[in-house]
């Protein structure tokens, strides 16, 4: 049976029609048979321009962008960029850049360029944590500086940051290691406040208490009994501290309130120039020493030179008397201070060397007299003391280097915290500055810098050129 039997009348009516479409669609491509070559070159170029499209935009910027990524797996940061860059936003090109950028920094800082590490960060702006970053990036180049002892140079850097963790210990670490740099510069005052404020932060203790007893020293070798004694309550149990703390608070007694040392015994009594010119009138309650007339304040001034003179007391015509000797002098005379036990009437003669009789019309005879104007015998009291930091300054005791501007002393900037060579100075009547290269302007700032210029008023623009 046939399948058009069996459809329905109106099925057999469309297939009739099909029947006829296929046979004219026969005829059409008889028509066409021409063409055919022509269309198949149409096709090829098509798939060619696919091609062509393929590796141009899809081929080659897969294979930069494999490539980029490799490069920056090397670290070749820089090349890695520029071939992403190249992509011209192909894939995540763009985002990949921020992401090199990123590692580039992060290695950057790993290598110690801190600043290069900053400045990539900062480029990336709100990036991942890149402000975050640069944070970090300036706390790891503060503890480098802190490692390589650049104190001063962490701790501006750490000033200019806000506040961070981590920021304070390495503070602490700058503070502490710049008060060793200032304490072996000759700033133990400075240092001494710094560990002090440093409380229990490592040493900070134990070193601040030997500073103190260092300062303490320092204090009794100019004579300075009121200020030893309380760098010595400072220094507590610190070496010899308690003993010598005893010893000066007895010597304090004996410069200001007796006029002699008591030495039990002793004929021969060593004792200093500042201690006879700083002898208080025993019973007087207000300020006042002996001091020879022609001893002018003026003379006292730092830069007064000469060695200092040592006095000793003897045992004289048996009596205790002062006296001090040129005993070196080409013309055998020694000159004999303070023939008499009675510091009231001291006087300062010219005697002949062997027989030590006083040379007549001796034209250094000195008279003495008292001051009591209290202002007037601490300046006394303090020149001395000047004379005295200016020869151990001399000697090589660096907490003593303002005092003078010997070219035999290695003098430290005044800038509180620097540690570096003073070069250039000025100088007023109480002191001395020093300044180095770095604080240049803060020497011409100083009040004392006009005159410091002036080549003839006596203080010298830079060290080595002084008068002393
Ligand atoms: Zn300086």
């Amino acid at each position: 049976m046939s399948l058009r039997k069996v459809l329905p009348e109106e099925n057999r009516k469309q297939l009739k029609e099909d029947d006829a479409a296929k046979r004219d669609q026969g005829t059409e491509k008889k028509h066409k048979s021409t063409g055919k070559s022509r269309g198949r070159r149409a096709a090829a170029l098509v798939l060619l321009l696919a091609a062509v499209l393929l590796t141009v935009f899809v081929l080659i910027p897969s294979w930069k962008y494999y490539r980029a990524g490799r490069l920056v797996k090397e670290g070749s940061y820089e090349e890695a960029v520029t071939l992403y860059s190249s992509l011209h936003g192909f894939r995540d090109s763009e985002e990949k850049i921020l992401e090199a950028r990123y590692l580039e920094a992060d290695d950057l800082r790993e290598r110690g360029n801190y600043d290069q590490a900053i400045a990539l960060y900062e480029e990336l702006g709100s990036y991942k944590d890149s402000a975050a970053q640069i944070t970090e990036t300036m706390l790891a180049k503060a503890q480098s500086l802190v490692n390589r002892s650049r104190y001063q140079e962490a701790l501006d850097l750490l000033d200019g940051m806000e506040d961070s963790a981590g920021a304070e210990e390495i503070r602490k670490a700058a503070r502490y290691g710049r008060a060793d740099a200032l304490i072996r510069a000759g700033k133990p005052e400075t240092a001494a406040a710094e560990l002090l404020d440093l409380g229990d932060y490592e040493y900070s203790e134990t070193k601040y208490r030997n500073t103190c007893y260092e300062l303490a020293r320092n204090a009794l070798l100019t004579y300075d009994f009121t200020a030893a004694e309380s760098w010595l309550e400072q220094a507590g149990q610190t070496k010899d501290a308690p003993q010598l703390l005893e010893l000066v608070r007895n010597a304090a007694d004996y410069v200001y309130t007796t006029p002699y040392l008591k030495v039990a015994g002793a004929d021969d009594v060593g004792t200093s120039y500042l201690w006879l010119h700083s002898v208080l009138s025993p019973g007087s309650a207000a300020a006042s020493l002996m001091m020879q007339e022609d001893f002018t304040l003026g003379e006292l001034d730092g830069t007064f030179g000469g060695d200092p003179l040592d006095y000793s007391q003897k045992d004289w015509n048996g009596k205790l008397t002062w006296y001090y000797d040129y005993s070196g002098r080409e013309d055998g005379t020694w000159m004999l201070g303070a023939l008499s036990s009675d510091f009231k009437k001291l006087r300062t003669e010219r005697v002949d060397a062997d027989t030590h009789k006083k040379l007549a019309a001796s034209p250094q005879t000195r008279n003495w007299k008292l001051v009591t104007v209290p202002q007037t015998a601490d300046a006394v009291r303090e020149g001395f003391r000047t004379r005295k930091k200016i020869e151990l300054a001399n000697k090589g005791n660096a907490a003593f280097y303002y005092m003078t501007d010997s070219a035999r002393v290695n003098h430290v900037c005044s800038d509180t915290w620097c540690t570096k060579s003073g070069i250039y100075s000025v100088k007023d009547a109480d002191t001395r500055r020093w300044y180095c290269a770095d604080h240049y302007e803060e020497y011409t700032q100083d009040p004392a810098y006009d005159s410091a210029k002036d080549p003839n008023s006596g203080a010298e623009e830079k060290s080595g050129e002084g008068t002393d």
